[in-house]
This record gives structure tokens, sequence and C-alpha cells, in this order.
């Protein structure tokens, strides 16, 4: 495994020109994976929450990869993150959920919309992993409808008040701070996005949310706010335009999930390489027997594609960085995320599959290398927006607004 990663890191640094500082990010992500393996296999078939993956990430300087190096991160662009999240991929999407909440809808969500005061604050802690972050959009009748949220908020001096559910939150029972979206309780304009402290009374974690088909290593809660009192200090952007809070969030986090499946895609190949070249059936490596090359080339294949599917979508979110007037490379970087995610989570439950498959019956079995990926794949095709959803949302991008079939 070690050998695949620093041989990576050559070949992206080479065929993208990473500077020295965003190979180093790099080579401490491969250091921080190769120390990652053993906890999160650990914890998987305990079926429990790895609470070594802030720890590891911590030690390798990797809690703040995408936030900017004057308050405290590595200061990765949109490629380098992707890169990131690749290596974290090939351990698991259990780690990558954790650092794609915590860096890219959480982090990367204070960056860009906080004001001076709050990046301050809360940015250098969350560099240091002090600071953990969650991000609640989800409520138990609010999916992929973010419009019928129920949470509310009522204005109560120099504070606001928060009552509402949130379901189905990576990170929730072991965050410190969260990003929540809340109608006004006297209706009227849109949501507004607040930096919660969990540790507030009137925080609750109701549940956590443990009987899931996989991803048993990542946290998954339910939770309430009951008059949950948020300093005003603590609006992020402007009230009443949580939704560009939260759609710009997704942007970044569907390049860190479809990033996250390529690293997936990439283990299920190095795995499979191995079991088709060692194990003997019919007198020969079933690596020698057509039908197994059928599948080992549906997962190089689809790996390929993925990774520049997601290269490219990095590539466009980064020029559009430099240029965030321009609406209309913001549409389509926004279409080449939906694009990554799409393609890649899919591709990658299928590889995971396919990678199964070749491994027969010890595939099925939890002690398998690939079955982790195969359960643990499958919710990239629902969280951070449903395959249905990202349809809707490339083909109306492709045949315009008007089309748009939820409107
Ligand atoms: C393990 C896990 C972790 C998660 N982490 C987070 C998190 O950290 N933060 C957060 O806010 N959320 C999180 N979620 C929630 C996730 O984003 C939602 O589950 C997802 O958006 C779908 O919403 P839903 O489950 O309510 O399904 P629903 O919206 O009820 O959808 C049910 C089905 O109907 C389809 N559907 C809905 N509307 C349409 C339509 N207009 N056209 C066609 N089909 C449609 C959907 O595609 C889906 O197949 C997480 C979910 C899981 C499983």
């Amino acid at each position: 495994m070690e050998a695949l990663f620093d041989a990576s890191v050559q070949e992206v640094s080479r065929l993208l020109g990473l500077t020295d500082a965003e190979k180093s990010v790099l080579e401490d992500a491969d250091a921080a994976a190769s120390e990652l393996v053993t906890s999160e296999f650990e914890s998987y078939v305990q079926r429990k929450y790895n609470d070594q993956v802030p720890v590891i990430l911590r030690r390798h300087n990797l809690m703040g990869v995408p936030i900017a190096s004057k308050y405290g991160g590595r200061g990765a662009r949109q490629l380098v993150q992707a890169l990131f999240m690749e290596r974290m991929g090939q351990v698991g999407m259990g780690v990558v959920t954790f650092a794609d909440v915590h860096q890219c809808l959480g982090s990367l969500v204070i960056q860009d919309w906080g004001n001076e005061e709050q990046r301050s604050r809360y940015l250098p802690r969350a560099a240091t992993g002090d600071v953990v972050l969650a991000y609640g959009l989800t409520e138990p009748e609010a999916g992929s409808d973010p419009g019928s949220l129920k949470t509310t908020f009522v204005r109560d001096g120099s504070s606001y008040r928060l009552t509402g559910s949130k379901y189905l939150i990576s990170n929730g029972s072991v965050a410190t701070n969260m990003i929540v979206f809340a109608y006004p309780a006297e209706g009227g304009k849109g949501p507004s996005a607040f930096v919660v402290d969990t540790k507030q009374k009137g925080f609750e974690v109701d549940m956590r949310l443990e009987e899931k088909v996989g991803l048993f290593t990542s946290d998954t809660s339910l939770l309430s706010l009951t008059d949950l009192a948020v300093p005003k200090e603590d609006l992020l952007g402007v009230e009443g335009k949580g939704f560009s809070v939260a759609y710009s969030a997704l942007l970044n986090g569907r390049i860190g999930i479809g990033s996250g499946c390529v690293g997936v895609m990439e283990d299920c190949l190095n795995q499979v390489r191995e079991r088709a070249t060692s194990r003997v059936q019919h007198g020969k490596p079933i690596g020698k027997h057509q039908l197994i090359q059928k599948q080992v080339a549906f997962i190089e294949s689809s790996l390929e594609s993925c990774r520049w599917l997601v290269y490219r979508a990095a590539l466009k979110k980064d020029e559009y960085e430099k240029d965030i007037s321009n609406l209309a490379l913001r549409g389509e970087a926004d279409r080449l995320s939906a694009v990554a995610k799409y393609m890649s989570s899919r591709s990658a439950f299928e590889s995971a599959d396919r990678a199964l498959q070749i491994f027969g019956g010890f595939g099925y079995s939890i002690m398998s290398p690939v079955a982790k990926h195969f359960l643990d794949t499958r919710v990239a095709r629902i969280y951070e927006g449903t395959d249905e959803i990202m349809e809707l949302k490339i083909a109306s991008s492709v045949l315009g607004r008007e089309f748009e079939a939820y409107r």
C-alpha cells in the first residue's frame, strides 16, 4: 500500500505541476493513510466510530488542508484537496466522510462566508483539530428538498434562538461546532446559516445512528435544538441567504466525495491485482480467466475516467476562485462537481461489487479487504445529493434553468 501512495505522489506531481508545498501535503496524506488503515479496519469490524481519524490527521497536520496558511492551514487549492481526499478514500469512505464534512462542508464554508472575526475565531482551531465541524442541513422531513426545513430561529436581543431537529448528521456527536440552517419562525425570507456551539445548553444528541448498512466508522447522529442560544456574531453570511451558503458547501463537498470514491477504486484495483494473481482455480491464477479480466478492466477504466472527471471539476473550481464574480464559471464548476460525484460514486460502488465478486466467497466475509468498500460506498449515492438529484441537476444544467424538474 505504501508503495502505491509514494508512486502516486510522484506521478501526480509530474502530471499536474504541484509545488513542493503541495507535494508535502500529499506525502503527509500518504503517511496518515498508512497509519489509518489498522484503526479503520478494526473499528469497521467492531462497527464503531473510528476516533483515531482526527488524532492521526492532526498528527500529520492534515485537519486544515484547505484552510488558508494565514489561519494555520495548508492552504490547499481544490485540486490538492481532491488529491488529499483520494488518499483518504484508499483507506475508506468513513475517513472520507469525516474529512469532507470537517473541511469541505465546514472549514471552507467559514472561510468563504465568514467575516474576518469569524475566520480568526474558528479557522486556526479547525486547522489544529481543536474545533471539529459538522454540517446540519437534513431534517426528518427535509432531505432532497431543503425548502421544507422545519428548524426555525427567533431573534432575542443579542442572540438568535434555534429550535428543531437535524437528522443523519455526520460528525454530529463528535463535532464541537455545526453549521446549521434554519428559517425565521415568523416566516418570510429564506433560511439563514449559523455556526452553533454543540456544548451549549439546548443542543442534544438524541441518538447515534448505528443501524446503518455500512459506514460504521463514521459518526452519524440525530440531533435536537431546543431554544438554543446562538450569539449574533455566529450568523454566517447574510440573514435569509442560507441556501447560498448551503449550496456552495455542497459544491466543494461533492468534489471531495468524488475524490474519495476514486481512492476507493484505487484500493479495489490493488486488492484485486493481488487476489487475481495469487488465487488459483482450474489450474491457473484466476486472473488468467478472461471473465475475471473483464472485471479488472471495468475497475481500471472506471478509476481512470473518474479520476480525470474529479480533477477537471477541481480545476474548474480553482479557476472560479480566481474570478468569483464570474457566475458562468461558478455554474460550470457546480455542474462538473455534480457529474464527478455522480459518476464516481456509482463507479466506486460497482467497482467494489466487482472486486467482491473476484474475491468469491471470501469477498462476502466482512474480513475481506473489499467488502468494507462495498458496504461503505453505497452511501455516496445518497448523501450530498442523491443520484436522482444529481441527474436532475446535470440535465437542467444542459437543457437550461426552465427545465429544472422540481421548480
Ligand atoms: C450516512 C449518512 C450521512 C449523512 N450526513 C449528512 C450530513 O452530514 N449533513 C446533512 O445535512 N445530511 C447528511 N445526510 C443526509 C443526506 O444528505 C440525505 O439522506 C439525502 O440528501 C437524501 O435525503 P432523504 O434521505 O431525506 O431522502 P428523500 O429526499 O426522502 O428521497 C427519497 C428518494 O426520493 C428521491 N427523490 C426526492 N426528490 C426527488 C425528485 N424531485 N425527483 C426524483 N427523485 C426524487 C431521492 O433521490 C431518493 O431516491 C447523510 C445521510 C446518510 C445516509
